[in-house]
């Protein structure tokens, strides 16, 4: 088994303990608005005093949906018509308020329901045999699927 890191395609992760991802966003010093990714401007109050924060690992499920065709560019997952599998893409309010943005691990309406806790977890990024190393951000019902 190797222990070298995980490889992450998306750098706004860090990795507590090594394995345990952590969302990186950007906070005002001014008005306290919470951004990800992070930005250098704040779009509430126009300060340009932001500070890079943790943005939590868990949050609140607040909207979501199945993408259950292969999306048009700048989409750049690898897949094909012939590869795609559809995924849950949804809104995850974090503790700060701030909504991000994440693909879900799961694809199952069944399973997924407004207001349920969700967990940051690491996924592949794009089809395997392109970027099989690579990993980005996911969230994952809290207790899993
Ligand atoms: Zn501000």
């Amino acid at each position: 088994m190797s222990t070298a890191p995980p490889e992450l395609a998306c750098p706004h992760i860090r990795l507590r303990d090594g394995a345990r991802p952590v969302l990186l966003g950007s906070r005002c010093a001014d008005c306290a608005e919470h951004y990800f990714p992070p930005c250098r401007s704040c779009t509430r109050c126009l300060s340009l005093k932001l500070e890079p924060c943790e943005l939590g690992d868990r949050g609140v499920l607040w909207s979501w949906t199945i993408q259950a065709f292969l999306p048009k560019a700048p989409y750049n997952g690898g897949e094909t018509a012939e590869t795609f599998q559809p995924y849950g893409v949804g809104y995850v309010e974090m503790p700060s308020g701030l909504k991000v943005e994440a693909r879900l691990t799961v694809a199952d309406a069944a399973q997924l329901h407004i207001g349920m806790l969700m967990v940051l977890t690491l996924a592949h990024y794009g089809a395997p045999e392109r970027v099989a190393a690579a990993l980005t951000f996911a969230f994952e019902p809290e207790g899993g699927a």
